[in-house]
């Protein structure tokens, strides 16, 4: 009985990692797609920037991926906001300075390097000016790195520019 009791754990287990998307989300909380970027969004810079280094996801969280996009763009360029929503973090992150906008529905967005007059807690609308590229990390001198997670995960930034895509799905986790 031993033997089965675990094949059937492994089979239940196997189940679950195959149908992650039928995963409903909690009472309460808005559908999925409801919330997702709708490709109306912004770029962050001036214009229609080149994009350096795409999106490339790690097959696993501790492996090294690219987790945004990088935009052509040199130090002192203005950086405005891709969409509306309230800073929540600016200073620097190790060898380069950040800001993180919380555009709310679990969306965050982290551009760098980026030097900000703003304070956590400004609230900011699509387009709004909210700093100037800086220096540091792998963007120094040439370009403006974007994030954008939704509820923790890295999803790609370009997908709220172009709508390639009926909606954004909610990551697996
Ligand atoms: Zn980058």
């Amino acid at each position: 009985m031993k033997t089965v009791s675990a094949l059937a754990s492994l089979v239940v287990g196997t189940v679950m990692l195959l149908a992650p998307t039928t995963a409903t989300a909690p009472p309460g909380s808005p559908a999925a797609g409801a919330r997702a970027p709708t490709g109306a969004w912004e770029w962050p810079l001036p214009g229609t920037p080149a994009v350096l280094h795409g999106f490339d996801p790690p097959a696993q969280r501790w492996l090294a991926g690219h987790r945004g996009v990088d935009l052509a763009g040199p130090p002192g360029q203005e950086v405005s906001a891709p969409s509306s929503g309230i800073v929540s973090y600016v200073g620097r992150i190790v060898d380069r300075p950040v800001l993180v906008i919380d555009h709310g529905s679990g969306l965050l967005t982290s551009l760098e390097p980026v030097r900000s007059t703003l304070v956590v807690g400004s609230i900011v609308a699509a387009g709004d000016e909210v700093g100037i590229i800086g220096t540091g990390a792998h963007c120094d001198g040439r370009c403006l790195h974007w994030g954008l997670r939704l509820d923790g995960q890295y999803i790609d930034p370009l997908l709220t520019i172009r709508d390639t895509r009926p909606s954004i799905l909610l990551p697996v986790n």
